[in-house]
């Protein structure tokens, strides 16, 4: 299977459809000759076909949890708008959250959906949000959020043939919404009635109990009709919108059609094992950026969540400043990497605006600016990467571009020694100002304690620390390379790395306008002071400030141009205010860690047939500690990873629908190092 990304697709930037506008404003499609709604009233068409014939919105009365549409072909929105209305006037449990997920190959700009759309202005408040929150043409997906609306938006820029086998379900009603089979033939396939048996056969027990998946589509079309019921569904013709005479709908069962084990699903480490209705309560071991994303995220489904940190709010690296919001994007073949960081950093763009308000230019905001970034290329090394990334990743301008010297000096504000990769909408953020916004929640308590130790209990988990015991059904740990303490027999092996800023007075230095990255990072000015930093030393525990750091630091400024050279010359020291020291936390690959936490010996006996063969991957569930979970290893990048990270964690604790690609969960997986190195068989003894 290929994964819908920037890796596989022929090119990241997918190209938009050529559109035709008839006289009355509707958008037809140049390539299939085909219009994207119907032009006798598309609204009306929508809510008949993929509304009433799924179903909704009665089946969500009494809806326990999440309810989960997928849709094939996005094209203008107008379904996901139109449902969007219908969940939010629907009678509808308190707890209830509407996860829609839809495919498309061949985005519309934002301009055209705008145009397209300015046609229901009954809609026009629903699509005003989405168009704050609509991504650039990036293959891959795209998470988009509304936590005050209890809907979430997961956009699949790909072939459907191609995407399906990435979403993880579960699916509680499919809109099949291509152009129509005769002229689209390539999309109505086997590879999308196969997607979706797969998809609907994971319909867990929790959420409305064993009600099936049900599909509707505009089509009659014969072969669609057999390739539903060869898939499981039984599907009938039944009255279609306005002229349309007959269209199909139906429910999937799961006892007709071919048998799929969990193999076929996915690999089996992520396939849920959650059957009870999901946690009312957790604890969450950690206030940094990982502990108050992830809180945020379970919060507003609305757990109520227990905050533990021993040292309070965002004391620790996330207690820096000011910290750069950006993404080092890998040239070559590190493909998961980048598609994971690439996701995470445009999920955080309007994650910051949500939480801390507009970072635009004008909004002077002080907690964070979207003044953009840029990536000097310092060296040569730096500079055959960055080209090597321009050359195999070709992405939108908007997001990333390529800046000459001359350039990246005018946008720098003062005269640089080189060009780079330029980030506009990248910036800096204060991580404990986040940190601090997003513990703010009605559902969600801080308590300030050290847990020592941690015991399984038949009921889950009890926390051991001076101040006494706490038990918990329900547990994340998101604290950093502590994880490793508290987890003794569990296979983390993490990296704990030093970090050591610089705080300059900044009626001393230059202007500067942008965040710069040569060998160290250095943010526009905040509160009179620059921040400059910071150093990388693995193995080292001291928590003082250190001279010989600063000047490390220091000795950086060069990358910078001539102007912090001579500063870095002709002040030294002296231009230092202070620093801070901060610990990070990463794993070998850089990605972090999320997710379910596999028990090391039961993983290792149950899959030892892997040793001898890692491709024939045994139809069965992986051990994992029963209600434990990760979110470590952000490393420096915490700003970007944390909160799409913290998204896709309170999904799976949920048993919800995925805000990522599977092979993408799957590289962040905490068990990936354990099952690597027994393949490799270079675990210790005593595994
Ligand atoms: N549901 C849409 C709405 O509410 O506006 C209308 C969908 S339009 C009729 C069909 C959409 O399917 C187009 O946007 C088209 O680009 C997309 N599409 C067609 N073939 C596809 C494929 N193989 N994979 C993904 N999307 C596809």
């Amino acid at each position: 299977d290929k994964t819908p990304s920037c890796h596989t697709s022929d090119n990241c930037t997918l190209a938009a459809p050529e559109l035709q506008w008839s006289n009355d404003g509707l958008p037809v499609s140049r390539e299939f000759n085909d219009p994207y709604f119907s032009v006798e009233n598309g609204l009306e068409e929508s809510r008949h076909v993929f509304l009433q014939n799924n179903g909704l919105p009665q089946r969500w009365h009494d809806w326990q949890g999440d309810f989960s549409i997928i849709e094939t072909g996005f094209g203008t929105g107008l379904n996901f708008l139109m449902t969007w209305e219908s969940w939010r006037h629907a009678e509808k449990n308190d707890s209830a959250w509407l996860h829609f997920s839809s495919i498309e190959k061949f985005p519309l700009t934002l301009q055209q959906l705008r145009q397209a759309l300015a046609l229901w202005p009954q809609l026009s408040e629903y699509s005003a949000l989405l168009f704050e929150q609509y991504p650039l043409p990036v293959a891959g997906f795209h998470r988009l959020s509304w936590p005050q609306e209890r809907i979430s938006l997961t956009l699949i820029f790909a072939d459907v043939k191609d995407a399906l086998p990435q979403l993880s379900g579960p699916v509680h009603a499919w809109y099949l919404d291509g152009f129509a089979p005769a002229k689209n033939p390539q999309m109505w396939s086997e590879g999308l009635f196969s997607g979706m048996r797969r998809l609907s056969q994971r319909q867990p027990l929790q959420y409305g109990g064993e009600q099936p998946a049900s599909v509707a589509t505009f089509t009659s079309a014969g072969f669609v009709r057999r390739g539903l019921l060869g898939a499981g569904f039984n599907v009938k013709r039944v009255p279609g919108y306005g002229r349309k005479r007959e269209m199909l709908a139906g429910c999937f069962n799961r006892r007709q059609g071919p048998e799929l084990t969990p193999v076929h699903q996915h690999k089996p480490w992520l396939l849920n094992e959650t059957t009870n209705l999901p946690p009312a309560q957790i604890t969450i071991i950690g206030a940094g950026l990982a502990g108050a994303t992830t809180a945020r995220a379970l919060a507003e489904r609305g757990l109520k969540v227990r905050v533990i940190d021993a040292n309070g709010i965002a004391r620790q690296a996330s207690g820096n400043p000011q910290g750069g919001l950006y993404v080092k994007l890998a040239a070559g073949d590190n493909a998961i990497h980048t598609d994971f960081y690439l996701a995470a950093f445009q999920y955080a763009l309007p994650y910051m605006r949500r939480y801390l308000g507009p970072g635009d230019g004008d909004s002077h905001n002080p907690y964070w600016s979207q003044c953009g970034v840029l990536q000097l290329a310092y060296d040569d090394k730096e500079t055959q990467r960055q080209h090597k990334f321009s050359q195999t990743r070709p992405l939108p301008q908007e997001l990333v571009r390529t800046l000459t010297q001359e350039q990246a000096s005018v946008i720098a504000g003062n005269p640089q020694n080189s060009g780079g990769l330029f980030f506009p909408q990248a910036g800096w953020v204060s991580p404990a100002e986040l940190c601090r916004v997003l513990l703010q929640h009605a559902n969600i308590s801080f308590e300030q304690r050290t847990v020592d130790a941690l015991e399984a209990t038949p009921q889950g988990w009890r926390l051991h620390s001076t101040e006494g015991a706490l038990d918990s059904r329900q547990l994340v740990l998101a604290c950093a390379a502590a994880a490793r303490t508290l987890l003794p027999a569990a296979y983390l092996p993490l990296k704990q790395i030093r970090g050591q800023l610089s705080y300059l007075n900044a009626e001393q230095t230059p202007p500067l306008n942008t965040v710069l990255c040569g060998r160290s990072y250095m943010a526009p000015a905040r509160n009179q002071r620059l921040c400059l930093g910071a150093t990388y030393n693995l193995r080292d525990d001291e928590t003082a400030l250190r001279d010989s750091d600063h000047q490390t630091n220091l000795n950086h400024l060069p990358d910078f141009g001539p102007q912090w050279q001579a500063l870095n010359e002709q002040q030294g020291m002296s231009a230092i205010l202070g620093g801070r020291v901060g610990f990070r936390c990463t794993t070998p690959d850089y990605l972090p860690m999320v997710g379910a936490v596999p028990h090391s010996q039961a993983f290792v006996r149950s899959f030892a047939g892997l040793v001898r063969n890692a491709k024939r991957i045994p139809a069965k569930t992986a051990p994992h500690y029963p209600g434990l979970w990760l979110n470590i290893g952000h490393g420096s990048r915490g700003l970007a990873s944390a909160p799409l990270c913290a998204e896709l964690l309170a999904q799976q604790i949920v048993g919800a629908p995925l805000p990522v690609a599977l092979d993408v969960a799957e590289a962040l997986w905490p068990g990936r190092f354990l099952l690597r190195d027994m393949v490799r068989r270079k675990l210790p003894q005593e595994l």
